[in-house]
């Protein structure tokens, strides 16, 4: 039988990650452990010689630990996990140095606020003098952003740059917490600094309303210690992990998707990068983006905690941090999972003969399939007003809506045929060439796609796009106003 042993307490058995038991039952297991091994007992009993509280067993994910279980049978084939409640962890290395942890002091005030790090042991003074020494750069102020941002500036962290372009819109509110309603129309990055500033005055705070592109990404990020990717697409993604291994500065990665999140760290010692892992993204538009699919409100919440706790672990250096781990979190099912992720040698970045040295050298539109190829065949659209016009006017048009059905559940275009852009090739012959067709789908973008994919498929009929897609139409009042509800 097979006994996996959780990191935290593999010094008990000789830094063991699993070892073979003759045992039956968990108490035989138990036994035979600690006969080999009899530092274990130590670790695993407490001094009235019961199993310590914080110290759970699982056979095939069912916890055992009651003693109840204790003498029945497991079944050979089995995993039998022994798993500290608590995982402690050993010391990492923390990315702040000692001499910039020495440079800094903590006054009474800070002693009072940071009262509940103090105490942790793995914390302590030296601990959050790390934090407060740290520079932290977040790209991106949005709903990942909004927990990392407001929990770094409560942890005390001591320079803090946010980096967004965008302004807050109401459709933001529902999960991005950093922004209020008053916020609305401001900048992302100022609204989030003024959240920081009342969370603590004595943080240096900056808020930049760069664009992150290949020319500025190097020196967005230059001179921090460590770099939060709470960004929304892929283009930007890769740039700021390019961009990270290239000035070996960690970057802490998450993303969220409807119910799903996942998190990992990108940058540190021997582990892998964003391209080890996916070496490419998806086409557009064949992915929904996480603001046209949706995403649960405190989804974002639990994920960007955890990035959160990851710069955290990094800056003190303590635990086991995501490095070479890839956690994926299904807040449905409530399930995570930890896939172990590791460097690829033919990594363009990362690998052993790298391509890739610096981000200007390299094209991330094309990579991300960005190129508008409506300049090469321009698509025409008509605005929201210009449909509702032709249609109010009983002009003869046909729509064809192309978004995913639960899209269509929040508003549908009456009157519009459904056709999903993975069919569109495969029923064209469902449309008719002699009249014009518009294409709908949320924001004006795959029905551009879906109208290049038929041209390509050799579809020869008048196509327009509906510009703005769905979300323009949406201040459009039409004579009959209840089809529209
Ligand atoms: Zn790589």
């Amino acid at each position: 039988m097979k006994v996996y042993i959780s990191a935290t307490l593999r010094s008990f058995f000789g830094r063991r990650t699993e070892t073979e038991t003759q045992g039956n039952t968990i108490r035989k297991i138990l036994k035979d452990l600690t006969d080999r091994y009899p530092e274990a007992s130590k670790g695993l009993y407490g001094d009235d010689g019961n199993l310590r509280g914080f110290i759970r067993i699982f056979v095939d994910d069912e916890d055992r630990t009651d003693k109840s279980f204790h003498d029945d049978e497991i079944a050979d084939g089995s995993t039998v996990l022994l798993l500290p409640f608590i995982a402690g962890g050993a010391p990492g290395e923390s990315i702040i140095p000692d001499e910039r942890r020495k440079e800094v002091s903590l006054d009474d005030s800070e002693i009072d606020r940071f009262s509940k790090h103090l105490l942790l042991r793995e914390i302590g003074v030296k601990g959050q003098k790390r934090i407060k020494a740290a520079r932290v750069c977040i790209i991106g102020a949005g709903a990942l952003g909004s927990p990392v941002i407001q929990y770094l500036a409560a942890a005390g962290v001591g320079t803090l740059k946010i980096v967004d372009s965008d302004s807050v819109t109401p459709e933001n509110l529902q999960s991005q917490v950093i922004h209020g309603t008053r916020d609305v129309k401001r900048p992302k990055a100022a609204s989030a600094r003024d959240t920081v500033r009342n969370i603590n005055r004595n943080i240096d705070v900056t808020a930049d309303n760069t664009r992150v592109e290949a020319d500025n990404v190097m020196s967005v990020i230059e001179g921090f210690d460590l770099v939060i990717d709470c960004t929304d697409n892929y283009k930007t993604r890769y740039l700021l992990n390019d961009a990270c291994i290239l000035s070996r500065i960690p970057l802490v990665y998450a993303a969220v998707y409807q119910y799903e999140g996942q998190v990992s760290i990108f940058g540190l010692k021997g582990g892998p990068c964003l391209r080890c892992i996916y070496p490419e993204p998806p086409a557009p538009g064949l992915v929904p983006t996480c603001a046209e699919g949706g995403t649960i409100s405190p989804l974002s919440g639990i994920v960007g905690s955890i990035q959160a706790v990851e710069a955290l672990k990094l800056i003190i250096g303590i635990g086991e941090n995501l490095g070479g781990r890839l956690l994926t979190v299904d807040t449905l099912g409530l399930k995570s999972k930890f896939l172990n992720v590791s460097r690829n040698e033919h990594c363009p970045l990362c690998g052993n003969s790298p391509s890739i040295y610096e981000p200007e050298g390299f094209n991330y539109e094309e990579f991300c399939g960005l190129m508008k190829e409506e300049e090469e065949i321009p698509v025409e659209g008509y605005t929201a007003e210009e449909l509702a016009e032709k249609i109010e006017s009983g002009e003869p048009v046909t729509v064809i809506d192309v978004r995913e059905p639960h899209e269509r559940a929040v508003k549908s275009f009456p009157g519009a045929s459904v056709i999903p852009i993975g069919q569109l090739v495969r029923r064209m012959n469902e449309l008719d060439p002699e009249h014009d067709t518009v294409f709908i789908c949320k924001q004006g973008l795959r029905s551009i796609l879906a109208i290049h994919t038929l041209r390509e498929a050799g579809y020869k009929g008048p196509m327009y796009n509906l510009k703005g897609g769905m979300d323009a139409m949406k201040d459009i009042i039409f004579s009959n106003e209840a089809g529209w509800l």
